[in-house]
């Protein structure tokens, strides 16, 4: 991590707002809490929810390259000696503070980090894994790891998918999935965690292309980043060096997000080569090359890995989103969300509680949460009830009016522009859902009007 990133919000906020609000707890608060680890309260486990549905929409559903896979937690331990995690964490380490490299302190010269010089933690003398005994027996023979990453579920499921699929070169599989580690530094609130959630791709290419398909995934993965509202300037790439390169990797970028403590990584994206093939190959005495029909040959696929991590990205969609405002004379807190991410869609809002608003509310309430994850709130003045949907980022307000019992008409309130328009409500889930997929304009079926033109 760098210097503090001034102008950004207040890590201290969001954490507030997140814990208000019901985003992200505490793990098992009542007994304290539990080191780097957060559970996901009922807006928070939407938000999450959506950045995954929109990252499997954008890397599998709409592609013809790409398969999904969900594979298991615990995996056979001679996975994670062919990964070289077993080997590579199993020696004391010190991690640099500052940028996050580990070392092994038994060959380290000097006090500070060789990198850039920052001061180290102690050594540590432990594996990232987290261990654990599979079966009623604690013998070494019963060992397994809760796996530090999705990645090596999909190498070893290759031969599996190949077969399965009919996909050919290139193409890629995609998993999203817990991982966990025993992290030496950790803080920075979701940023650093001991149990994760990844969104990890592996790309399979013919080895000439992969420089090709590198330059294309960065591209890719950084413009699904900007497409779901994080600003571009507040986006990235950094190269890794050759020191800082992991043992599998040929090359490695860095998308960095401008988070509230400064530049950190929010995803990696990786050529790994052949390394993971032709090690599982070798470990499980398996062949896991590809027959290429048309040269006739066998290959090992080269792999491009986009690795992103769910909540580093929640965090990241969050802090962009995060807003303040004057709205008619009082501050507001905003968020931004883009609407395929904003945990709750639409919210129903009866002006008064008098029964027939109500009934009306209910029925457009009932309607409306076929299709979207909606808010019915009847408490308190129009105007908190606005600024409460507003600090969770609910894109769009629907408010039921004496008028509405005559005219059958409603008025809808956007979150951004503060603009309202009035629309039937035999029109208003079609404008509805125009509005949630990006349409600017307002949309005016017939026999709508604007009701209001000036801003609440
Ligand atoms: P860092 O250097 O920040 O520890 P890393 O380089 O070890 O990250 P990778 O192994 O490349 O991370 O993992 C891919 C992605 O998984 C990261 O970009 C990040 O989004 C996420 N991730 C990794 N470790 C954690 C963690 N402890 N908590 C939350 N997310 C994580």
């Amino acid at each position: 991590m760098t210097e503090p990133a001034p102008g950004r919000v207040d890590m201290a906020k969001l954490v507030s707002l997140c814990q208000r609000r019901g985003f992200i707890f505490p793990s098992s608060e009542i007994y304290g809490g539990l080191s780097s680890c957060w559970d996901y309260g009922p807006l928070g486990v939407e938000l999450k929810q959506n950045i995954k549905q929109a990252w499997w929409r954008a890397v599998v559903r709409e592609r013809d390259d790409m398969v999904g896979l969900d594979a298991s937690i615990l995996m056979h331990p001679r996975t994670w000696e062919a990964s070289g995690h077993l080997k590579g964490f199993a020696d004391p380490l010190v991690e640099c503070k500052s940028c996050h490299l580990r070392w092994r302190s038994d060959e380290l010269k000097g006090n500070g980090c060789p990198s850039c010089g920052g001061e180290l933690t102690e050594p540590h003398l432990f594996n990232l894994m987290f261990k654990t005994f599979i079966g009623p027996i604690e013998e070494q023979a019963s060992v397994v790891y809760l796996r530090p990453e999705t990645a090596q579920g999909m190498f070893v499921n290759f031969e599996n998918v190949v077969n399965t699929s009919r996909k050919r070169l290139p193409f890629g599989m995609a998993q999203i999935g817990k991982a966990f580690r025993n992290e030496i530094t950790t803080g920075n609130f979701i940023f650093r965690c001991r149990e994760f959630e990844q969104m990890e791709i592996e790309f399979f290419v013919r080895p000439e292309t992969d420089k090709r398909w590198f330059d294309y995934w960065i591209e890719e993965r950084t413009n699904w980043y900007v497409k779901l509202g994080i600003k571009k300037e507040n986006l990235r790439l950094r190269q890794h060096s050759q020191e800082e390169l992991a043992h599998y990797a040929k090359e490695c970028y860095d998308i960095d997000y401008l988070f509230p403590m400064g530049w950190a990584e929010l995803e990696g994206i990786a050529n790994r080569g052949d390394f993971d093939l032709v090690q599982h190959s070798s470990f499980s005495g398996k062949s896991l090359s590809y027959y290429d029909e048309e040269t006739k040959e066998h290959i090992t696929p080269y792999i491009i890995e986009p690795s992103a991590g769910v909540d580093r990205s929640f965090l990241a969609f969050l802090c962009d989103a995060y807003g303040e405002d004057v709205v008619e004379g009082g501050p507001r807190v905003v968020l931004h969300f883009h609407p395929d991410l904003a945990p709750i869609k639409v919210a129903v809002l009866p002006l008064s509680r008098r029964e027939n608003l109500v009934s009306l509310a209910k029925e457009v309430y009932a309607d409306l949460r076929r299709n979207w994850m909606v808010n019915y709130d009847d408490a308190q003045s129009i105007g908190r009830r606005y600024r409460r949907q507003d600090e969770i980022g609910t894109p769009f307000c629907v408010t039921i009016d004496f008028q509405s019992l005559e005219d059958k008409q409603v008025t809808i309130r956007e979150r951004d522009s503060l603009n309202q328009i009035r629309v039937p409500i035999s029109e208003l889930k079609a404008t509805l859902q125009a509005k949630l997929e990006g349409e600017d304009l307002f949309v005016l079926p017939p026999g709508g009007q604007i009701w209001k033109e000036e801003k609440t």
